[in-house]
């Protein structure tokens, strides 16, 4: 049984994460906070360990799509594991969660900057097991002129931030509903409620022209903050700025 940072895991991981494995390991270790089985802290320097569900599916095209659900428990409470499923028919999509913050602009305009934050939970790779996988959602958004971030400083992102391609839109209805469009596929959607006063400034900043998307793998939305760091850290981390229409 191998262990990395003191997570026990199982070896037929490998035949799936091919060389990405460690960092598959780092990053799921950096994002974990507590044990999934008991609750409790992981705590520093605890024996932990990681267990990976893999549903193998494929799309439309035949190309085989693997989803990883992971968990971290402390030793004690579970063994590491590793199960594997076919997907019925075509691979399920995975759930979209995001979150809408304001930065404020630097620039010129001195504008607030509204900006829409979405992953695909879980994250859905692409390609054959153990050999290059690939992001389905990265790849999606860089297909259509989104770019890599290495940085997950929001005064980095907003000046690296450029205009994605037009096959993108993020519709802002009065009713609050945010849609976000790319190639005609609903992508993201979040309803917004214009009579809380930070989802109405949301909605103002928006109705100025442009969104600042900030997407990809491996983005961690808590009650109160968004974790940029690990998917900047892993180069799936995904920025553009698309029009807003109203
Ligand atoms: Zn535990």
């Amino acid at each position: 049984m191998p262990v990395t940072n003191n997570v026990a895991w199982d070896r037929r991981l490998e035949a799936f994460k091919g060389r990405d494995t460690a960092q598959y390991i780092a990053t799921v270790i950096a994002l974990a906070s507590r044990c999934t089985a008991c609750q409790l802290p992981l705590g520093p320097g605890a024996a932990l360990s990681l267990s990976v569900d893999i549903t193998e599916g494929r799309d439309l095209d035949g190309i085989i799509c693997l989803t990883f659900d992971h968990s971290i428990c402390h030793l004690q409470c579970q063994e590491p594991g590793l199960t594997i499923r076919e997907a019925a028919g075509v691979a399920a999509d995975p759930a979209s969660v995001g979150a809408r913050l304001i930065l404020a602009s630097r620039g010129t305009s001195g504008r607030d900057v509204a900006v829409l934050a979405y992953t695909l939970v879980p994250n859905m790779v692409f390609g054959e097991p153990g050999g290059e996988m690939t992001s389905v959602l990265v790849s999606a958004l860089l297909n259509h002129g989104f770019q890599l971030s290495f940085n997950a400083s929001y005064t980095e992102i907003l000046r690296q931030a450029v205009p994605v391609r037009d096959t993108c839109t993020c519709a802002v209805a009065a009713s609050g509903t945010v849609q976000l469009h790319v190639d005609g596929v609903l992508m993201h959607s979040q309803q917004l409620d214009t009579r809380c006063p930070d989802d109405a400034a949301w909605l103002e900043a928006a109705r100025a022209g442009r969104v600042l998307v900030i997407s990809g793998d491996n983005l961690m939305f808590t009650e109160t903050a968004l974790q940029l760091n690990a998917a900047a850290r892993l180069g799936t981390l995904v920025t553009g700025t698309v029009p807003a229409l109203t």
